[in-house]
């Protein structure tokens, strides 16, 4: 991680605790529509996926449109966000406090998030992690990039290949942190090395996806400085 020139984070599960609250309304909205799943279901096959995917596959088991389910979902989701609040990631904090130690030495930073930003930008709000992803040299550059932006969804390479020439580096020389295997498969996709993050998906499908590195807590990255 430390020799790469620019570090991409994943959001959610990565920067942010989200998983848990995002997977429990979502269990609740197509609870709702008429399939009975639980947060666990959710996160084991929904989590990291784009939207509309998710919703075609509730659509095509239930064997009807649910044209008003995602934005109920949306709707839900930041009210618990505003009411509940999510935490930092353990460690996030410290790892950035090392990568900061670094200086003009270490490597760049940004967000890649299949989330609006929206979200992002309210999450990380949240919990106290958006003052850490000002560009170190130019300020006033943006290093928020969300597949809404692009039009590009994970695991297509979209987003990544974007976000790495905004911030002026070449995919060789970038490292993605991600916690889900549309997340990993995105970033070797767009030919960059990935960290996975093995917290709620199994450390070995995110080796199977092509995780680089597995590390199941920040820990493991911040005993490498
Ligand atoms: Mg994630």
């Amino acid at each position: 991680m430390l020799e790469s020139k620019l570090i991409i984070f994943d959001c959610d599960g990565v920067l942010v605790d989200t998983e848990p609250l995002t997977n429990r309304v979502l269990a609740q909205c197509v609870s709702d529509a008429g399939w009975a799943v639980d947060a666990q279901y959710s996160i084991d096959h929904f989590k990291g996926r784009d939207l509309k995917d998710i919703l075609a596959d509730v659509e095509g088991h239930l064997g009807k449109k649910l044209p008003g389910m995602m934005d109920d979902y949306r709707e839900r989701m930041y009210v618990e966000i505003h009411e509940c609040g999510v935490p930092a990631i353990d460690g996030i904090h410290e790892l950035l406090d090392g990568l900061d130690a670094m200086g003009v030495d270490g490597p760049h930073r940004c967000v890649g998030t299949n989330a609006p930003l929206k979200k992002a930008t309210l999450t990380l709000t949240g919990s106290g992690l958006i003052d850490r992803f000002v560009h170190r040299d130019e300020p006033e550059k943006v290093t928020m990039f969300s597949a809404y932006g692009v039009g590009k969804w994970k695991p297509d390479p979209g987003l990544f290949l974007h976000a790495a020439e905004s911030m002026g580096h070449l995919p060789v020389d970038c490292v993605v942190v991600e916690d889900s295997v549309s997340g990993v498969l995105a970033a070797r996709n767009a030919n960059m090395r990935v960290i996975g993050l093995a917290t709620l998906t199994p450390a070995d499908d995110l080796l199977k996806a092509g995780a680089t590195q597995i590390i199941e807590s920040y820990q493991e990255l911040i005993a490498e400085f």
